[in-house]
């Protein structure tokens, strides 16, 4: 790597991101509410009217997404059958019921991130699967388990509380559901809120508007399997937004539309996706053995997040990134190594890796400005990694223009259209590809709050952040559970591992109380201190430094305190984690958790 003068990058990076950094974070962005709130409404599936639910069930699970189904199938598996899904969306899918743009993709490969495939049974047809793919196996999973049957869909849930005397969650609905469950856990989804960027004008646009994750075939034509949006053909549109999903979109709207308009603040990191078909015979050889999800889903982890795999079987962006890691570090002398010595070889694979994605937008993007543009200068984990074959070509496509704003963003939404870098660009429709909240309270993303033991407030709890043992159970909480990656695995780069664990880890704590009749578990305020107290001992944030330039993965480049530093994972690793939970399940011990016998009341 000769050719690169880092001192120039750093100057460089440091540039870019000073000019993104604002006073307002996170609350820069509005919420969906009040006169927003229409962005929210389902355009997939009508509402039915149903009576409400009063009675009881055994465990509760809120979000029908990945997390749930998982967590219900264990909980199935372990013989479990009481179980009763809440979901906000029409059907299951979670992210994959409400992201339905065109070109939504899975960018960790199908093999990985499809959970159950094994146990379902399906072939996925792409190295890295579509939406309706996705969506479709999310509905497999729902039906191989039983999940319909109890599920409750086009259902928020409003209020939880524990009920001391009962040891049992009261449940209460905005479809006026008031039902119990002696267990609930929750998978709500890091990103289900989606959100808009606050600029001046934004309800005066006559024209009309979309979020990305309630896309409008009716307007556009076209499906979420990718037929062309044949009704914009007349149409000059608007994204605002250069994010994963406006990458995975904006070549359906480049080919569709009489004029796109792409606005963009901060330029994606765009490296090669390379998708193919999965050859059936080959698929056939592979998964003869029986547990290849799980062999498939290890070596993807000891590749990506700090193993030391022999052999890559996704091979693809994500493991190149440690691959390119490791082989550094194996080129350091032995008496060389050190913690600092480590981060610069980090810090070398990073930037050659860098410089391959913004040389690879010179050799498609023909426009050298429109190119220049298009580069990417902060470190790849900075922000999400994006892959695509597709969208860079898109801004060759005659009537595709890119808008680049050099990190300002839109200034206005007028009744015509989109005010950027002094200009006003008159458009049809205004879809905004501008993500979801991400750095915001666990509670105010859930929309309620979790009622505990002696009346404490999951938000007080967690004022000064997040407090759990394993990322999962929480203290003053008995029987509830949470399914995310934060203060367990924490892997980024495949969300789904993090969540099959979690189901495993409550399918046998659930299993383990009702064989021996307990009516409470619960982790013990000591188990939990330890366990944060160990998270704090770590690195710290793996992913966005204050360093980086200004996203979702560094709250926006604002110094998060104490609550950012305890939004972690296992200080030893992704990898290490998976190893400490399996053994901590089959101990059979439950270290740290507490179970109380006694009367389950009716
Ligand atoms: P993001 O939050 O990643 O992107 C939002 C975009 O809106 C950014 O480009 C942001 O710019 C831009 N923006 C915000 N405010 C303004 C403004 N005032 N003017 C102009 N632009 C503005 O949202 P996405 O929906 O793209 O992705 C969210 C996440 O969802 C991903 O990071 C990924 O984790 C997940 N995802 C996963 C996919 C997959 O696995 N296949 C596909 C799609 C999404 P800036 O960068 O400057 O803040």
């Amino acid at each position: 790597m000769a050719t690169v003068d880092k001192e120039a990058l750093h100057r460089k990076y440091r540039e870019e991101r000073d000019k993104r950094l604002r006073p307002d974070g996170n609350d820069q962005y509005i919420r969906l509410t009040g006169r927003f709130a229409h962005y929210l409404d389902d355009p997939y599936t009508p509402v039915t009217e149903r009576a409400p639910k009063t009675d009881h069930v055994t465990v509760a699970f809120i979000g029908g997404g990945f997390a749930g189904l998982v967590t219900g199938a264990r909980l199935k598996e372990a013989g479990v059958e009481d179980v009763r899904i809440v979901e906000k969306g029409g059907d299951f899918g979670g992210t994959w019921y409400w992201n339905r743009y065109p070109g939504a993709q899975c960018d960790t490969a199908s093999f990985v991130y499809m959970p159950l495939l094994e146990e379902t049974g399906h072939m996925p047809t792409e190295k890295y699967a579509h939406g309706p793919e996705i969506l479709e196996h999310c509905r497999r999973i729902g039906k191989h388990y039983g999940l319909y049957d109890n599920a409750l869909f086009h259902t928020e849930v409003l209020d939880l509380t524990w009920d001391e005397a009962r040891s049992r969650w009261t449940i209460r609905t905005n479809r006026g559901d008031a039902f119990t469950a002696q267990f609930v856990a929750m998978g709500i989804g890091p990103l289900h809120v989606p959100k808009l960027p606050g600029i001046p004008g934004l309800d005066s646009f006559q024209g009309h508007a979309f979020h990305t994750s309630r896309w409008d075939y009716a307007y556009t034509g076209g499906d979420p399997s990718g037929a062309p949006l044949g009704r914009l053909a007349d149409k000059r549109v608007a994204i605002i937004g250069t994010g994963a999903t406006a990458v995975q979109c904006v070549p359906h709207l480049a080919r569709a539309c009489q004029e796109l308009y792409v606005f963009q603040r901060t330029p994606s990191s765009v490296d090669v996706r390379d998708n193919r078909p999965i050859d059936p015979q080959w698929f056939a050889e592979v998964t003869a053995t029986p547990g290849w999800q799980q062999r498939w889903l290890e070596n993807f982890t000891a590749n990506q997040a700090g193993g030391l795999a022999d052999e890559d079987l996704v091979m693809d962006g994500w493991t190149d990134i440690a691959r390119r890691f490791r082989s550094r570090i194996r080129g350091i002398p032995r008496a060389e190594l050190s913690q600092e010595t480590m981060l610069a070889a980090f810090e070398d694979a990073d930037f050659e890796k860098m410089e391959e994605i913004r040389a690879r937008v010179d050799a498609v993007v023909r426009d050298p400005d429109t190119a220049r543009r298009l580069k990417a200068w902060y470190r790849q984990l900075c922000k999400r990694p994006c892959f695509h074959d597709e969208y860079l070509q898109a801004f060759n496509v005659p009537g595709t223009h890119l808008v680049d704003t050099d990190g300002k963003g839109v200034e206005r939404i007028t009744e015509k259209g989109v005010v950027a870098a002094g200009r006003e660009y008159e458009v049809d429709c205004v879809i905004y590809a501008s993500g979801f909240e991400v750095g915001t309270d666990y509670t105010r993303r859930a929309g309620y709050d979790l009622v505990g033991r002696g009346g404490l407030r999951l938000s007080e709890h967690w004022a000064d952040g997040m407090r759990t043992l394993h990322g999962v159970h929480v203290h003053g909480f008995p029987n509830a559970f949470i399914v995310q990656p934060t203060q367990g695995a924490n892997l980024i780069s495949n969300i789904p591992h993090n969540l099959t664990e979690a189901g495993r880890t409550i399918a046998v704590t659930v299993r383990h109380a009702l064989d021996h009749g307990y009516a409470e578990v619960e982790p013990t305020k000591e188990a939990e201190d330890a366990w944060v107290e160990l998270l704090l001992s770590g690195a710290g944030p793996l992913l966005g430094s204050p360093d980086c330039t200004p996203g979702y993965y560094n709250n926006e480049g604002r110094d998060p305190g104490l609550k950012g530093r305890l939004n972690v994972g296992y200080p030893h690793g992704a990898m290490a984690y998976f190893g400490y939970i399996d053994q901590w399940r089959r101990s059979g011990d439950f270290d740290g958790l507490a179970f109380r016998s006694g009367e389950i009341g009716t």
